[in-house]
């Protein structure tokens, strides 16, 4: 895999990260993802980017939008821009590759000789991160979650490293700012970036597999924001009020027991308590049945939720935040 723009030269360079990818409609062919990288003098390196779900649209649409607006003369040193990380599965529509089956955001750190999505995973390890300063990775929920709008950031135990994240997290200044809890960071993108030290923060814009004019206009405000407080765009930051939402252990997640026809009780930000039911769960193969309902894991607010109407047995239902009061 290798790029075909220079990372290293002042200007705005347009091209791809190019993937030998020999198959049957095209013996010598390459998956081609699109990048831009734009360079003025030394300074700090901001990398951006979106899809690495492939059903996730607020990042991708920012990030279009970013490459072809800004210039090297509103910066100083340098932004890498990937608007789709796993550009087969956002050819595609969906959350993992259709080439490979593989979730991006849990295949790092990658291999230079596994499958397609795994050297993508790799080029991003070896390559484009150690290039960076401050990783921003947008994420919304795809097809089958939905979020209120979150800019996140995890618990580390670098101390120092963990008070830069959360500092570029309330920059972006989505409505809500979130010390995300992951059910499982093994293999995340998030993980291998902030294994290396650098500053990271991730987003949940919205979901259901598209995105909305508001939840656009958080992502391209937010992405400037982000900019500004790394001292890579001149300009000053657009700061509205968030909320502040921890995820206490074991509180967080609520996981559905039976599969049916999924009711939702609340909607997003609504505040519900420990116990209270949220959704119902309707077996659809029998009549007469009184439904199951979904209980809040937690007390605090609905921050995201299972979004198609039916539901399987596993899939995640709720997620409740708590409000941090300071
Ligand atoms: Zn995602």
């Amino acid at each position: 895999m290798h790029a075909t723009i220079p990372f290293d030269r002042d200007g705005i360079h347009h091209g791809h990260l190019q993937l030998p990818h020999s198959r049957d409609d095209s013996a010598w062919g390459a998956v081609m993802i699109p990048v831009t990288v734009i360079q003025n003098g030394a300074g700090p390196t901001a990398l951006l980017t979106g899809g690495n779900h492939g059903d996730e649209y607020e990042g991708p649409v920012a990030l279009h939008d970013l490459a072809a607006t800004l210039t090297p003369d509103q910066i100083t040193g340098r932004v890498i821009i990937v608007p789709s990380m796993n550009h087969p599965a956002f050819l595609a529509g969906t959350r993992t590759s259709p080439i490979d089956m593989g979730n991006l955001n849990r295949s790092f750190p990658g291999s230079a000789t596994g499958t397609v999505t795994q050297k993508i995973a790799a080029y991003f390890q070896t390559t484009l991160v150690p290039l960076a300063d401050i990783v921003l990775d947008f994420h919304s929920g795809g097809k089958t979650l939905d979020f209120v709008p979150v800019a996140a950031a995890h618990l580390l135990d670098n101390a120092d490293q963990q008070a830069a994240c959360v500092a570029a997290m309330t920059a972006f200044n989505a409505p809500y700012s979130v010390m995300l809890r992951e059910i499982d960071n093994v293999g995340m993108y998030d993980t291998a970036v902030e294994d290396m030290g650098k500053i990271f923060v991730s987003t949940e814009l919205g979901g259901g597999g598209t995105a909305t004019a508001r939840s656009i206009g958080i992502a391209t405000k937010g992405l400037r924001n982000l900019l500004i407080h790394a001292g890579i765009l001149q300009g000053t930051l657009d700061i509205s009020p968030t909320t502040f939402i921890d995820m206490p252990e074991g509180e967080s997640f609520t996981f559905a027991t039976q599969a049916g026809l999924f009711q939702p009780l609340v909607d997003l930000a609504s505040p519900v308590r420990k116990g209270q039911p949220i959704a119902n769960i309707w077996d659809i193969a029998h009549t007469g049945a009184r439904p199951q309902p979904v209980l809040a894991a937690g007390s605090g607010i609905v921050i995201a939720r299972h979004f198609p109407g039916l539901i399987k047995m596993g899939d995640c239902a709720g997620v409740v935040g708590v409000r941090r009061t300071q």
